[in-house]
């Protein structure tokens, strides 16, 4: 007897709104049927229902324990037929556990890739796994492979940039760790190896080691943390042959070259140089071991278990060398990250009564100045000396302790940025020489995900800014091309709705209140504190349902992927970004090439030279673009850019903290499907019609159920026979020109009347 097992579910999920959940209490979980129960530790757990009584059922889980439970905080569980499927779309039920046991069932598997609909998830195997290589390369190239794979959406931007002459975009998000820019590679590895030829795609791989040497460094959440946001465009010529390429860069972290904290490194381009420099260079750059300097002790971590620093020196060297980055100018480079270094080792004298400071003349200050080219006396003043201009007059004021330590640490984090974009600079004349315009482009984007941590600065507001505009992006995109996919099928479109995070976005970029103008405007008052800051947010965005004043200096953003609260310590200082006027002179003079050609940068980027206004050392400071403003126009010029192309999204996931293979935690990996969106893309995908089969293999699946004869043959005639014998209503399907639609749930009836059937 059936009837006592069947417990009718509600659609109660915690997740997934209710809007668009339909006929699941339909669901018809018969004796050997399983359910989702969430145990007590949180995590969901497959239980077998052994009977039903009322609204309780009594079921089995996790092998010894039986429990009874109220039915309706059971979920449906999907039919093992759909075990480990390659698109969580086919799933019948999409309810939270099923995604995440569907995701666990294939990584178990080393199966690291599958499809949430045009979404590719993409689970950190912390391990290396057999999907990669020349074999795979071809097979994908070929189409002999199909299941989800980095390559396969390398490979559908290939062919969709050339069938419709469209730029494509390739854009890669996720935490810290979760594997962006080793996916960013696999995607470019196989543009090289299937559209290279001209050798160029040689120099843009070589790119890789570059860029992370000086812009990765060690952090706790990954051992190879890029420090920065990476846009790489990809030109293809006319015949698809890749014909060159452009970087841009986001925002590196600057503060990481003076602190970093306990068990974290700065940049690998130090500890690559003072353990792989030949003696020849040691000498020239008076380079000691990374113990000796100031800025690399703090953390007390000096080596990466598994890598061998000395030997990515070398891979660097010539990855410089085949970027056309001459000799010369590859001493010029190391020459200024020695500097930064001796920069560190600097330290300061009291001079007088009143607490005022001036350098010692001693091995790092000597070795500043000879590698910067100047004279250890020129650099003396230019550390502990403002010169000021008031009226008319000129006055040199000297600098206390904290002053002058500010702007030693201030003048070694613009050596080290100006280095870095001057060889992204050099990177891309490289990569451009003989690029022609005519052609095609796909670009490969891997940016920081949403950050959200017990302390939140400037740094956490800028890239969560992004993120929440690349949200919208995605969200934008895909709901078009959800919505072509219906239309090219010839079916009925009803108007979808979809979370639009435009209200979020708008407090950070509505003029004259939203909190970017806040900030700039409160960062050009010379009497503006943090706390100020705050109180004037505050007061002007108390009734913005997005944001919430908190006690003291702090306030609360009410993001898409969650709420983070942001501490204002610092944001004036950090957005002003300020290097004194004196540091720049003082570059400017120097005999050395790097030097001079960042001091004029510097300037050119300078908005206006703030002549006369006092910062908080009392100098003359260079008016920059404020660090958001900068970042603002960067963030609309990339969106700009992405939609102008045809974006393919790629999702990745770090599934354990504890950087482990095999270890799968679930509330973790729910997390990061909630931060990325694509429990809103499964969501707006089953408000349609999730479940799609071509007809032929429809008929095929099913055509053996039905009871009566039917005229024709033909897949499309029988799939209507099959949906009308099984009584499935009209508004639970649509007949496309290709494919049938269902709405959840539909085709694991036919299932289950299959598998008895069977
Ligand atoms: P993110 O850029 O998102 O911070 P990374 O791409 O640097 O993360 O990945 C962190 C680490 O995870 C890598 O150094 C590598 O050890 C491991 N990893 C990431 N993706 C893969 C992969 N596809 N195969 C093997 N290991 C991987
Ligand atoms: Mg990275």
């Amino acid at each position: 007897d059936d009837e006592d097992v069947t417990p009718s579910f509600s659609n109660k999920n915690s997740l997934l709104p209710s809007r668009g959940w339909d006929d699941i209490s339909v669901y018809n979980a018969k004796k050997k049927n399983y359910a989702w129960f969430q145990a007590p530790d949180g995590n969901w757990e497959l239980a077998k229902i052994l009977s039903v009584s009322g609204n309780e059922s009594l079921i089995a889980y996790s092998e010894t324990k039986v429990v009874k439970v109220q039915s309706d905080i059971l979920l449906p569980a999907n039919p093992e037929i759909l075990d480990g499927v390659d698109d969580l779309m086919q799933l019948s039920y999409l309810s939270e556990p099923s995604v995440l046991y569907n995701l666990q069932f294939r990584y178990d598997r080393d199966m690291i890739y599958s499809k949430a609909g045009p979404v590719l998830v993409a689970i950190n195997p912390f391990k290396p796994i057999p999907l990669y290589g020349d074999d795979y390369i071809e097979a994908y190239k070929r189409k002999k492979m199909d299941s989800p794979h980095v390559y396969a959406i390398a490979d559908t931007a290939i062919r969709e940039m050339i069938r419709d002459e469209v730029n494509q975009s390739i854009v890669i998000s996720g935490e810290s760790g979760a594997g962006k820019t080793e996916t960013a590679k696999i995607a470019m590895q196989y543009l090289a190896a299937v559209r290279g030829g001209s050798g160029i795609e040689y120099e843009i791989l070589k790119t890789n080691p570059i860029l992370e040497g000086f812009g990765n460094a060690k952090t706790s959440r990954n051992d190879n943390s890029s420090r920065f946001g990476k846009l790489i465009e990809i030109h293809f010529s006319e015949i698809g042959k890749i014909s060159g390429a452009s970087i841009q860069t986001f925002l590196l972290e600057k503060s990481r070259v003076v602190q970093c904290s306990e068990g974290e490194r700065s940049y690998h381009s130090f500890y690559q140089l003072c353990a792989g420099a030949p003696p020849s260079l040691r000498e020239k750059l008076n380079l000691k071991s990374v113990h000796e300097y100031k800025y690399l002790q703090q953390s007390n971590c000096y080596t990466i278990p598994g890598v061998n620093d000395a030997e990515q020196f070398g891979i660097v060297m010539e990855a410089l060398d085949i970027v056309h980055v001459s000799k010369e100018d590859q001493e010029n480079i190391f020459a200024m990250l020695a500097a930064v270094l001796w920069l560190g080792n600097v330290t300061f004298s009291v001079i007088d009564n009143q607490n005022h400071v001036e350098p010692v003349i001693d091995e790092a200050l000597q070795s500043v100045a000879n590698l910067l080219g100047c004279e250890a006396e020129q650099l003396q003043i230019a550390l502990s000396t403002r010169n000021l201009t008031v009226g008319s007059e000129n006055i040199v004021q000297k600098l206390t302790l904290a002053q002058a330590s500010d702007s030693r640490d201030a003048l070694a984090k613009s050596i080290y940025t100006c280095l870095f974009d001057w060889l992204v600079e050099q990177i891309n004349k490289s990569l451009s020489a003989g690029k022609r315009r005519a052609g095609r482009s796909i670009s490969i984007l891997d940016i920081y995900g949403f950050e959200s941590f017990d302390v939140n600065s400037l740094e956490q507001f800028c890239i969560n800014y992004a993120n929440e505009r690349l949200q919208q992006h995605f969200n934008r995109h895909l709901f078009k091309l959800e919505q072509e996919e219906y239309i090219q099928d010839g079916i009925d479109w009803a108007k979808v709705d979809f979370e639009d995070n435009q209200d979020c976005l708008s407090l950070f970029e509505k003029k004259p209140l939203g909190l970017l103008t806040l900030l700039d405007e409160e960062s050009t008052f010379p009497n503006a504190t943090d706390m100020s800051f705050a109180d004037k947010l505050k007061h002007h965005l108390k009734s913005n349902p997005c944001f919430r004043g908190e006690r003291g200096k702090a306030f609360t953003v009410r993001h898409y992927a969650g709420e983070v609260t942001y501490d204002t310590t610092g944001f004036l200082e950090k957005n002003r970004d300020l290097l004194h006027l004196d540091s720049i002179q003082l570059l400017s003079s120097c005999r050395s090439k790097l030097p001079q050609i960042f001091a004029s940068n510097m300037l050119s980027q300078s908005e206006k030279p703030a002549a006369g206004s006092l910062n908080k050392s009392g100098g003359a400071d260079i008016q920059k673009l404020s660090v958001t403003l900068k970042f603002k126009g960067q963030l609309f010029q990339l969106v700009q850019r992405l939609g102008n192309t045809r974006s393919h999204f790629i999702r990745c996931i770090k599934p354990n903290n504890s950087h482990s293979p095999g270890i799968y935690d679930q509330q973790l990996v729910l997390q990061q499907l909630k931060c990325c969106g694509v429990l809103e893309v499964v969501r707006i995908s089953r408000s349609g019609f999730p479940t799609r089969m071509t007809h032929p293999k429809f008929a095929r699946r099913y055509g053996f159920l039905l009871l009566d004869n039917v005229a024709s043959q033909d897949p499309l005639s029988v799939s209507v026979a099959i949906l009308n014998q099984f009584n499935i209503l009209p508004e639970m399907y649509q007949v496309g020109y290709t494919k049938l639609f269902f709405r959840t749930g539909q085709i694991g009836k036919l299932e289950d009347t299959r598998n008895r059937t069977l």
